[in-house]
């Protein structure tokens, strides 16, 4: 079922607009304004006061409205007769406004409404269809333009049907309608977040109606893409849990031996060029797997990483257009790099890093997804996939950061931080805790960097210094803590 909900203010075209609309995708047209109409003009057609709830329920009970589509126009009836003319003059649009602030006449139109959405592809307008009588359909529009070029509208409505009014009479008028639905306690006029909101007084019917259906077209396409989608990728990750061989095996691409030698000679050119001190390599596991997270300065960071530390079983996660030339994917690929497309949910890549981990190796991923060119020492926010690996793999993090922006032929600094496991999230989805984890991953690289300033610039990179401030630091906290007891 196809339901278009269009809300806006009085006189901003939306009911002009939906017929086009209607037309134009050949589904019904549903003027909720006219039902409000229907039941302001039974009130006053039975000498009641519309203002007056006491006057209008009883009154419920023997209203019928219903619809005949005839040529272009809706015929409406109010117990099987027509008062499509009736119910537009401008007495009955005040009228309308009033009865529309009881409860009971908004349930009792509600309902009809809800009923014919829910059994026709079907176009509504009216003030509370978004937030009130639709808030589940996906089509949902907010049509608005300017009180003065509304009330102009108005005017030359009513005086095509011969109704001579006065323009600063109709704008008070509209100005006075808006505040009601507006400010009304049950359900006022409001543009939902949802909505998609178009200024329609600088624009003619046409356009209005076209930028509508352009929007309608656009997110039909982008649920049908998300179905698509969805449906690829609850299928890849069945594959992916249910053969897990599939998994390790997608991971052993073989170039040939020419690359591979290319590649011995780049991890030695790297090892020249950028010469690192690395502290504390004992953090580093061997031989088992570990998610290496670290911050990004240089392009040539994962080699050097990958040369230093890494050794030939290591993985890097690389963004795939590095890898676009033949001869640098094939030496990258020898050097263990995983091509990633950023940006989107890369199965491909998911797939080779979860079979890096189930054979023991180490995967390096750069968690900032792109290089940090500020050259700031702090990291930009990190992204969300490095505790869903770590969490589905149960493997130990591991923290590691370059300390300054690096450059061939200065050394490089580069602190290994202590490993730890995201283990408080493995019994649940990784995908429902990634935020939670997150934040801890991004606490943790926080405090090695506290850790590295003191070791850089307190104990000017001295690892005996670090440690013998760290002890007296240790003994000192004992101390404080033995004199608060
Ligand atoms: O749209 P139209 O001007 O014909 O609506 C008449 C009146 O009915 C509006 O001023 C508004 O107070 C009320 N109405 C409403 N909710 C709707 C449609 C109309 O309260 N969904």
């Amino acid at each position: 079922m196809i339901n278009i909900a269009i809300d806006g203010p009085s006189g901003a075209g939306k009911s002009t607009i939906s017929k086009i609309i209607a037309k134009k995708l050949g589904i019904t047209y549903l003027d909720t304004g006219a039902m409000y109409r229907a039941v302001a003009l039974y009130t006053i057609n039975n000498q009641k006061n519309p203002s007056v709830a006491d006057d209008v329920i009883p009154l419920l009970k023997d209203i019928k409205i219903s619809y005949k589509k005839v040529g272009e126009d809706n015929i409406i009836y109010l117990n099987d007769k027509d008062v499509s003319e009736d119910i537009r003059r401008h007495d009955i649009s005040k009228c309308a406004s009033e009865v529309s602030k009881i409860p009971e006449v908004r349930t009792f139109l509600v309902n009809m409404q809800r009923d014919i959405a829910k059994n026709s592809d079907v176009v509504l307008d009216g003030r509370d269809i978004c937030s009130h009588v639709l808030p589940d359909t996906k089509y949902k529009f907010y049509l608005t333009a300017k009180a003065e070029e509304r009330a102009k509208r108005r005017c030359s409505e009513l005086l095509q049907k011969g109704q001579n009014v006065e323009y600063n009479q109709v704008l008070a008028d509209i100005l006075d309608r808006d505040y009601n639905d507006m400010n009304r306690a049950v359900s006022p006029l409001v543009k939902t977040a949802d909505s998609i909101e178009i200024d329609s007084t600088e624009m003619t019917l046409e356009e209005v109606a076209n930028t509508i259906i352009s929007h309608i077209e656009k997110i039909k396409n982008s649920e049908e893409n998300q179905k698509n989608t969805s449906q690829k990728l609850k299928k890849q990750a069945k594959e992916l849990t249910l053969d897990a061989n599939k998994v390790i095996k997608c991971n052993t691409r073989k170039t040939g031996g020419f690359y591979r030698l290319l590649a011995g000679f780049v991890r030695k050119v790297m090892a020249i060029l950028w010469p690192t001190k690395i502290y504390f390599k004992d953090n580093f596991p061997k031989n088992t797997k570990a998610v290496v997270i670290c911050n990004h300065y240089t392009a040539l960071d994962p080699c050097v990483i990958i040369s230093k530390l890494l050794g030939k079983d290591g993985k890097v996660l690389m963004k795939e257009e590095v890898m676009k030339n033949p001869v640098v994917a094939k030496v990258a690929t020898e050097l263990g790099c995983i091509p990633v497309k950023r940006g989107e949910a890369d199965l491909n890549a998911i797939k080779k890093i979860l079979g890096a981990l189930a054979k023991n190796q180490p995967v390096l991923i750069f968690p900032e997804g792109t290089r940090n060119r500020s050259g700031s020492k702090e990291m930009l926010p990190l992204k969300q996939g490095v505790s869903t690996f770590a969490i589905r793999a149960k493997a130990p993090i591991v923290p590691m950061l370059y300390y300054k922006k690096t450059g061939p032929f200065r050394r490089n600094v580069l602190v290994i931080g202590t490993p730890f496991y995201l283990d408080e999230f493995y019994d649940q989805k990784p995908n429902l805790v990634k935020e939670e984890a997150t934040l801890l991953i991004e606490q943790k690289m926080s405090e090695l960097r506290t850790e590295v300033d003191i070791l850089v610039e307190k104990c000017k990179g001295s690892k005996k210094k670090y440690l013998k401030y760290k002890r007296e630091q240790s003994k000192e906290f004992a101390l404080n803590e033995c004199s608060r007891s």
